[in-house]
């Protein structure tokens, strides 16, 4: 089995694992008990929270667990927007649906503006700044794009905002954790968000990370929970385990980089000459964790293809595969319908083998 979708999500790594089953075994009691077996869940708890800020250098900000990114996007979008009556919402043609379909949502209520996406699949940041305007309430721009790997300048975009104190930056960081370090501060970010699931860590658990004292408008009610904004009991073990994740895969961000950078390469140069394909993932500003390009048969028909020989690929998105629709990104990007239909994306990991790549170019190679 050759798998290549490490972007849509990764195997839970050992020791990660071991620390879930530890937890819920030894500390199985609700973190708002007031007994001592609740207290110490709850010191557990608060262990926690203060490990993830020192590991990403955050000081002022709150961390809220969700049960993945989509919820903690859902999160940061409304809980900024609902304060409002009106105003204006600036966000990209390349957000992950969780991003960009809540925007969507609200474009009867805000005056939404989507960012082109140019042909080095950069925003272009002169005309973020000729939308900024004293009404922008939120500006939503994902850091590493989850189709194409293409890196944001988010250190330009923080300068830019600065300008406007009432505008919100929310950057959904989920497909650059554990993957690139950031060359901006994550303290200069009012909302950011991640997935566990993305960096080898449990399925069903996310974050929102905002700055302390920054006004959300909650929407669920019930508990005080996790600063009032996600009412009811959680999952203490999950929280711990991404704890455990961060702390082993955070710091090997560089070394695993440029080890995947050599896969992405080796992999572009055994492609590049191939007649039937065309490579949509830019060489400039990428995280090199996809490659992204398209054949000359459907997307869908190559992965079944694909399958056959045992490898595991994605046409983008996971959540939005099923759909038989061009990939948005691709699309904004190229403006070739044809180009997004048939795109699909190789992801990789540090667990990637070159003799893996040699086996996806072999099956890729049958294709006539
Ligand atoms: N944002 C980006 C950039 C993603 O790639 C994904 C998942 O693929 C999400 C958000 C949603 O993450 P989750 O699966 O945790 O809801």
């Amino acid at each position: 089995m050759i798998y290549l979708d490490y972007c849509a999500t990764t195997p839970i790594d050992k020791e990660v694992l071991d620390t879930y089953v530890k937890v819920s075994t030894n500390f199985f009691a609700n973190t708002s008990s007031l007994h001592k077996l609740g207290q110490e869940s709850n010191y557990m708890y608060n262990v926690a929270l203060n490990e993830i800020k020192e590991i990403l250098g955050v000081n002022k900000h709150n961390i809220v667990f969700t049960s993945n990114a989509t919820e903690a996007n859902n999160n940061a979008i409304f809980g900024i927007c609902n304060k409002y009556e009106s105003g204006k919402i600036i966000t990209t043609k390349m957000e992950h649906p969780s991003v960009y379909e809540s925007i969507k949502s609200l474009e009867n209520k805000f005056e939404v503006v989507y960012l082109d996406i140019l042909k080095n699949g950069q925003i272009d940041l002169e005309q973020l700044k000729k939308e900024m305007s004293k009404d922008t309430i939120l500006v939503s721009i994902m850091w590493v794009n989850n189709i194409l790997g293409t890196v944001q300048n988010i250190k330009d975009i923080i300068n830019i905002l600065k300008n406007y104190p009432k505008a919100k930056l929310h950057v959904d960081a989920v497909q650059g954790l554990c993957k690139i370090v950031p060359d901006f501060n994550f303290n200069d970010i009012d909302l950011f968000t991640f997935s566990s699931h993305k960096f080898y860590g449990p399925k069903g658990v996310g974050g929102l990370i905002y700055k302390e004292g920054l006004d959300i408008k909650r929407i669920l009610f019930g508990s005080s929970a996790q600063f009032n904004l996600k009412p009811g009991t959680f999952d203490l073990s999950l929280i711990v385990a991404t704890t455990k994740a961060l702390k082993i895969y955070f710091p090997k961000t560089n070394e695993h980089r440029e080890y995947v950078k050599k896969i992405f390469e080796y992999l572009y140069d055994k492609i590049k000459d191939n007649t039937n394909i065309i490579i949509n993932t830019p060489l400039d500003n990428i995280s090199y964790y996809a490659l992204n390009f398209s054949v000359n048969v459907n997307g869908e028909t190559l992965i079944h293809h694909l399958e056959k020989d045992e490898i595991y690929i994605s046409t983008g998105s996971a959540c939005s595969s099923k759909l038989k629709k061009p990939e948005k990104t691709v699309f904004a990007m190229t403006n070739d319908l044809e180009r997004s239909l048939k795109s699909v994306r190789v992801s990789f990991s540090h667990l990637t083998t070159f003799s893996e790549i040699d086996k996806l170019v072999e099956s890729l190679n049958k294709i006539r």
